[in-house]
């Protein structure tokens, strides 16, 4: 008899899954920063509970706070292509944000609402326990990378935990916009299939 989720007793490996869902329900309602103001759907995040890689982006535009999802407008369009080239689909892995949500205009998040929000990264970061965190842009990589610079570090990896690495990439909006950074984009992405056979077992075309 198939038995249903429903059914099933809470196991530890379930746990962190629910966290992870109870986080995402803080967000939604959250009211950390200014920004909550203006949103229209904060977005959490989304993907697999168990990915080998993390992404992070800056934060949500005018697309992912219509839908509450990340990367769901042409930069994600783009990412996702970019994903797919490398024999990873959108459901193995887990994309979320700096600032979950949207900034008025799009603009930068400001150091206060960066620092409201860092808590939820910090804590998604250690319930998906990754391989790889992939940081998107500056204001990703400022996370982990304070006072470095994009233009410099990018495509370079660096241990930020044990057995966990960073690999910082292009946002891809600047892909989007510049021909050099786009092909700095899809070869420094070319390094992560590597990256995560070589930090362990499993492959990353485990599900082919
Ligand atoms: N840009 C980002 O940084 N994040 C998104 O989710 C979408 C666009
Ligand atoms: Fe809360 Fe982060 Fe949204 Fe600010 S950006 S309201 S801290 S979820």
């Amino acid at each position: 008899m198939d038995q249903t989720p429903e059914s099933n007793h809470l196991s530890s490996e379930d746990e962190p899954k629910q966290t992870l869902l109870r986080l995402a329900s803080d967000v939604r309602v959250c009211t950390l920063c200014r920004l909550c103001e203006t949103r229209t759907h904060a977005v959490p995040g989304e993907g697999s509970a168990t990915p080998l890689v993390v992404f992070v982006g800056e934060g949500p535009g005018g697309e992912e706070d219509r839908l509450g999802r990340p990367f769901v407008g042409r930069s994600g369009r783009f990412l996702t292509g970019m994903l797919e080239g490398i024999g990873l689909r959108r459901e193995d892995v887990f994309i979320t944000n700096v600032v979950k949500c949207r900034p008025p205009q799009n603009r930068a998040p400001r150091p206060d609402e960066v620092a409201a929000c860092r808590g939820y990264l910090e804590q998604q970061i250690e319930l998906l326990a990754p391989r790889v965190v992939v940081t998107l842009g500056r204001h990703s990589m400022q996370h982990w990378f304070p006072g470095e610079r994009i233009t410099q570090i990018h495509g370079q990896t660096r241990e930020i935990a044990s057995g966990r690495l960073a690999l910082p990439l292009f946002h891809p909006a600047a892909a989007l916009r510049n021909p050099a950074w786009r092909e700095a984009f899809a070869v420094d992405m070319q390094k992560l299939p590597g990256l995560l056979a070589s930090q362990g077992e499993k492959t990353v075309n485990s599900h082919q």
